[in-house]
């Protein structure tokens, strides 16, 4: 191995496939440190285990290793670069990076938490323009009140100076109720202490999505944004971002006081009258929820399209895929954008998922459709259209 290679461990797990050996990480050439993944089949920009953005570098030499690199460290050194154009590893020298834990917030029991997000939704509506939007996409007031759909309110301080009118309760007000009824909200990603010591949200406005675990908990939010920030459109209802002055004297520390991270997860949508032999995977919340309303069978969302390895993370037994296995499914449905024949990710991601699935004994299918029919599992179904089915293996 080259020099300076460190392994990853149980504690401190491989970004990229979650492994707690075998990957590591290596200094790159002229600073910074590079991710060696030893498991990865992607070989493409990702989002990471831990909700990073990786940028894949190149193949290592000797193994067949993927070698990714973080996008922040990247950026930054692109910034010293100037605009230059980077080539290979020819980078300038870099602060290596290797961070200490502080104060960091576990999430509360998906329990604790369904109460809480139940709470937080049923003090929220949905306003007008986010109402029409849903319609317009084919969703039926049934829908909408069946998982509480509802906005999340702009920033407290963007409504009084821009003199923003909504129905929603401002942001301290809504975190005051729930603190009121619950106690406290620690540990509920989304949920900070503000400058003046007061529970409020983090996060741009949006449409809130509820996320259900196999057991019907609400156990995360996920916000689909007014406005594209520059990372898409639908993000984690979270309260976590590094600081960066703890970060540099070597620390790592949420810069939401009292915040908590959400992580990446999946939704599970099903309706006690679905018929469950049959599951789907799609990639988002919308297209789930939406997808399981047309198709009655459970539909599983995953966050990403190189997030499919979370239906089998967990405690054996009650790893998603057990849990919908005990439930009777069968055969499994990969249902992924029509425009996977271009987006060597997608498909690339569809074979990883297809062989971990069938060494689970589940029967593997493909959904497809021609993407005149539309892109994603959601207009095809509402354009009043099924897929075609191709088995795997
Ligand atoms: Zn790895």
């Amino acid at each position: 191995m080259a020099h300076g290679f460190k392994n990853f461990s149980k504690e401190n797990r491989c970004p990229i496939c979650g492994g707690p050996d075998w990957c590591g990480i290596m200094p790159g050439k002229d600073g910074g440190e590079l991710i060696v993944c030893q498991r990865d089949c992607m070989k493409t920009n990702l989002i990471g285990r831990d909700g990073e953005y990786y940028i894949y570098i190149c193949d290592s030499r000797q193994a067949k290793a993927s070698i990714y690199e973080e996008s922040g460290q990247r950026r930054a050194k692109e910034l010293q670069n100037q605009g230059k154009k980077i080539s290979g590893f020819d980078y300038a020298k870099l602060q290596y990076r290797e961070l200490i834990p502080v104060d960091i917030m576990e999430p509360l029991s998906n329990r604790e938490l369904d109460k809480i997000y139940r709470g937080l939704l049923s003090e929220l509506i949905l306003e007008e323009c986010h109402y029409h939007y849903l319609k317009g996409e084919g969703w039926t007031d049934e829908l909408i009140r069946k998982h509480y759909i509802c906005s999340f309110p702009v920033k407290d301080f963007e409504r009084y100076q821009s003199r923003i009118y909504q129905k929603n309760p401002l942001r301290v007000q809504l975190a005051e109720k729930l603190v009121r009824k619950f106690g406290s909200l620690e540990g509920v990603p989304g949920a900070y202490l503000n400058k003046k010591g007061k529970w409020t949200f983090a996060g741009n406005p949006g449409i809130l999505f509820p996320l259900y675990d196999a057991d019907g908990n609400i156990y995360r939010l996920r916000i689909r944004l007014d406005q594209d920030d520059g990372y898409g459109k639908y993000h984690n209802f979270s309260s976590f971002k590094e600081d960066q002055e703890a970060a540099g004297q070597g620390y790592l520390k949420n810069y939401y006081k009292k915040g908590c991270q959400a992580g990446n997860n999946i939704g599970i949508y099903a309706d006690a009258q679905d018929d469950m032999f049959l599951c789907y995977i799609t990639e988002g919340e919308k297209k789930g929820i939406l997808g399981e309303n047309y198709l009655k069978n459970p539909v599983i969302s995953v966050p990403g399209v190189n997030s499919y390895a979370k239906v089998l993370e967990g405690k054996p037994g009650h790893r998603p895929i057990d849990v919908m296995k005990q439930k009777g499914v069968h055969i499994l449905i990969i249902a992924f954008d029509a425009d996977k024949e271009k987006n060597m990710a997608v498909l690339k991601s569809q074979s990883c998922l297809a062989q971990a699935l069938q060494k689970e004994g589940i029967t593997v299918a493909v959904a497809n459709w021609d993407i005149s029919l539309g892109k994603g599992l959601d207009d095809l179904l509402v354009g009043g259209n099924r897929p075609t089915y191709e088995l795997l293996g």
